[in-house]
């Protein structure tokens, strides 16, 4: 080290404070990085890889970015999944002896960007901690960018952590090593990079100086590591205090539903199972939100939808309102478009980050509020009215604001231009001197003109002359001896000054200075005041958001026509003409076929639905589970009516997107699940499964299909919907009095299948899997083939005969409510059914080729 020179010695003091970062170095007008960072930087960011002496004998490996164009450089290596650590000059490099003293000021990570670049708005992006102590794991979760900060505890399953974690989906986990170590393996399959940092607990002393002791003292021990682990790695990095973090938010799992990551992938609540895109999601259709906080707090109702009855009513009112005023819900929606995000604007209030335009946007943001507040205390909607009553509109710093800053104040806050006049006497009479320095400006300009008759004689500045008076080439010899003195040549001009030019420069330059240095400091005291206020500011926006959320929710129902949901805390689930919210929002004029379900206690609490590839078997399975999860988010459904019991957790085992995980054999990973749901499953729990039973020998899928099947009948007793292509399976009927047979109605005429998408009671009588194989367009000699195989198995059904499903294993008539539900009672319904069906024949085949 004693052979560097003694910046390279200091940089590798500090860099030894930032291992695992790249070091941003300041030095004069660029960021330069050395060594190994300036190897992977200049490779990561497309840069030049230079060298620099340094005292060593071979050149130091480095590259540089400028620092007002470090921004965006920085956000491509956050994207990235590393780090930065910034580090700034923090003396005058002109009063410095040696080397000017640098310091990190902050390092930048995936999971506490602040800067709007790497920042989706309609999303948030939290960093979590996990904590685990003999008894219990912890998870604390912050949002840095907008001040969110909530902690939960669970008993210590890995499983309930990975779920609860599935619902920041952070960029980042802080640890416990251990504990660190087993999650790596598990989240391996997340769709965005996790970054870990296993740390100590910052000592609870210190933790005082974030959050109250009152607060800190309700937490549990485990709880209290995780809200240590986080706030210290914050401290860590931000090295400045986060004013904007001020509440703890407790919760318990289980005043939500339960969701495991499968599930939520299953049903593509927040992003689709195929590219991940929040396109084609639930979230996707009922987000009409017209605010980013609304959007991001409509991704938290679906996240976690609500398992007590009153809360859910009390948004559903709210709904309901708004459904029936479309008045009402133009006129909140024309209010919250005015509405900027201030929950990131307070974050970056308090993180000493927002520019004049920051605040007009705070200050336009809340003069929109009385209008929306009002609006919503004059409807009829108590929740809405409870919302808003008393509420702090946070008028005076609107005012404030309004007072200080100009209204076209510029993104810089360093260059003046920001400070209303009347606002500041001593400002204003620097203005006034400099506005008269230029107009003395413009006077002698019109005086040298008339003296000299030289027309084009013209006042301009420039940073190193500053003032001066040009003259062309051409004219100069009108120009008299003497009174000018000559500063600069161009090729076609001389510029000249005069004494008296040089001293109203100094007034006027003096003025100037002294004006932008106090336009900022009355910025930042601004800036500075507004700190003292942001919880008022952040409860206003709570409220904001969920204003939006309803008016969002309120506007899906209606365009949608959803209706409400009836919640009820007993058993039955009851749902007539049920659709597929999203698969219907996208069918593009063909119409979705309704169905019915009802899992009731005393009928049938379990589905077995057969029938063929390709039926719409699992698209119903997903839209019973859909219009659970909407129903207890407070929104209205997409059925014509339903009786919803709360459901404290839905299992899902569907599809086979998730069966390359970790490298799994399809049928480990469907068994694994059915062990989870074996263990954490509840009678007030929802099991879908599709296709049990798969992925092994006919023989034994069918006997675990079986063995399963009677599982969740005899000892969790809660609703199931189970679909099987083992059309054998339809016999349970008869010895499980709680399960029910049901199919998708398919008809067959001539060599032609028709799905007509309807539930049917009975089960069917055959999986057409050669059907399918035929409209996939094997070849004929392979078709034929197969038909011939089955034929002498036995197990082919004559050709060209047409079937009717209940044919097979008559549905018992005591299972009423199901066969009600699956919408007909006798046969000449449903011939009936298929009649019409037929006649949509085309458009039905059309859709099994997409
Ligand atoms: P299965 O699970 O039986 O193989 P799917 O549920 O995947 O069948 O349905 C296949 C396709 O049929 C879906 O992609 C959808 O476009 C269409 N579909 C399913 N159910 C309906 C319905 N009720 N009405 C109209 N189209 C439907």
């Amino acid at each position: 080290m004693a052979t560097y020179t003694p910046m390279i010695q200091q940089y590798l003091a500090i860099k030894e404070e930032a291992k695992d970062a790249f070091l941003f170095f300041r030095l004069g007008d660029f960021y330069e990085m050395f060594f190994d960072d300036a190897i992977l930087a200049s490779r990561e960011l497309e840069i030049t890889l230079t060298g620099r002496e340094g005292g060593s004998d071979a050149k130091i490996p480095m590259c540089g970015v400028p620092y007002h164009s470090a921004e965006g450089y920085i956000s491509r290596l956050i994207d990235k999944g590393y780090k930065v650590a910034v580090c700034e000059q923090v003396e005058d490099p002109s009063a410095a002896k040696g080397v000017v003293r640098r310091e990190i000021v902050r390092v930048i990570t995936p999971g506490t960007v602040m800067e709007t670049k790497s920042l989706e708005g309609k999303a948030n992006n939290f960093i979590t901690s996990v904590a685990s102590m003999n008894d219990a794991f912890a998870l604390a979760a912050c949002d840095l960018s907008t001040g969110e900060f909530y902690v939960t505890s669970f008993p210590p399953s890995l499983e309930l952590l990975i779920d609860e974690l599935n619902v920041y989906h952070p960029a980042e986990i802080v640890g416990d090593g251990e504990l660190l170590d087993t999650l790596k393996l598990q989240v391996s399959a997340w769709s965005r990079p996790v970054l870990f940092t296993e740390r100590e607990p910052m000592d609870s002393g210190r933790l005082e100086a974030q959050f109250t002791a009152q607060e800190l003292a309700a937490l549990s021990p485990v709880r209290l590591r995780a809200v240590g682990l986080l706030t210290g790695y914050l401290d860590d990095t931000q090295k400045r205090s986060l004013s904007h973090v001020r509440r703890i938010r407790p919760y318990e799992p289980s005043q939500y539903m339960i969701l495991d990551q499968f599930t939520r992938r299953n049903l593509e609540l927040t992003e689709t199972v195929q590219d991940r895109s929040k396109k084609g999601s639930l979230l996707w259709l009922l987000d009409k939100t017209q605010t980013a906080m609304g959007a991001r707090l409509l991704r938290r109702w679906i996240d976690k939808p609500l398992l007590s009855r009153g809360a859910i009513e009390e948004r559903l009112e709210a709904v309901d309102k708004l459904y029936n005023d479309l008045m009402l819900r133009d006129d909140l929606r024309t209010e919250l478009k005015q509405i900027y995000d201030l929950e990131r604007l307070v974050g970056r209030v308090a993180f000493g980050s927002a520019n004049a335009r920051d605040l007009n946007a705070l200050k336009v943001s809340l003069q929109h509020v009385p209008a929306l507040t009002e609006r919503c205390a004059s409807s009829s909607s108590g929740t809405l009215g409870r919302l808003v009553d008393r509420l702090d509109h946070c008028a005076d710093l609107a005012d404030m604001i309004d007072t200080v800053l100009l209204d076209d104040a510029p993104v810089s806050v360093r260059e003046g231009g920001l400070i209303r006049s009347g606002y500041d006497p001593y400002l204003d009479k620097l203005r006034e001197a400099s506005t008269n320095g230029k107009k003395w400006l413009a006077e002698l300009e019109r005086q040298e003109r008339e003296a000299t008759g030289i027309k084009t004689l013209k006042i301009g500045y420039n940073k190193v002359f500053g003032y001066y008076l040009e003259v062309t080439k051409a004219n100069l010899a009108q120009l008299p001896e003497g009174r000018y003195e000559r500063k600069q040549t161009l090729a076609n001009a001389e510029r000249f000054v005069t004494p008296e030019l040089k001293e109203k420069e100094r007034l006027i330059l003096e003025a100037e200075d002294k004006m932008v240095d106090l336009e900022y400091q009355r910025f930042i005291e601004l800036r500075d005041h507004l700190t003292t206020h942001l919880h008022r500011l952040q409860r206003l926006a709570e409220v904001i958001a969920a204003i939006d959320v309803y008016q969002s929710l309120a506007t899906v129902s209606a365009e949608q026509r959803y209706s409400r949901p009836v919640i009820t805390e007993d058993f039955d689930l009851r749902i007539t003409e049920g659709r597929h919210p999203v698969v219907e929002a996208v069918m593009d004029g063909i119409p979705f076929i309704s169905n019915g379900t009802a899992l009731t206690k005393d009928d049938a609490p379990m589905m077995l639905i057969t029938g063929p590839n390709m039926a719409g078997k699992s698209t119903y399975m997903r839209q019973v589970a859909l219009i659970c999860i909407m129903a207890q988010i407070g929104c209205f459904i997409p059925a014509k009516s339903a009786t919803i019991s709360l459901i404290d957790r839905i299992f899902t085992r569907i599809g086979a997107a998730d069966d390359l995980i970790g490298g799994q054999s399809t049928f480990m990973v469907e068994m694994k699940d059915i062990q989870v749901m074996t263990e954490k499953a509840t009678s007030q729990s929802l099991v879908i499964i599709d296709e049990l039973g798969r992925g092994t020998s006919t023989g034994e899928g069918m006997a675990i299909a079986q063995a399963v099947i009677e599982y969740v009948h005899h000892d969790i007793g809660c609703k199931a919907l189970v679909s099987t292509h083992f059309h054998e399976l339809a016999h349970l009927e008869v010895s499980l009095p709680g399960l029910s047979n049901v199919c998708m109605a398919v008809q067959e005429s001539g060599d032609k299948v028709t799905f007509l998408r309807k539930l049917i009671p009975g089960a069917a009588s055959t999986s057409y899997g050669i059907y399918c194989a035929q409209l996939a367009g094997l070849p004929s000699s392979i078709i034929d083939r197969a038909y011939d195989l089955l034929q002498a198995s036995g197990a082919a059904p004559e050709t060209g005969q047409v079937r009717e499903a209940m044919d097979v294993y008559p549905s018992s008539p005591e299972k009423k409510a199901t066969r009600e539900a699956a919408g007909s009672n006798d046969m000449a319904e449903v011939r009936e059914l298929q009649h019409e069906a037929a006649a949509a024949n085309e458009i039905v085949q059309l859709s099994i080729f997409e």
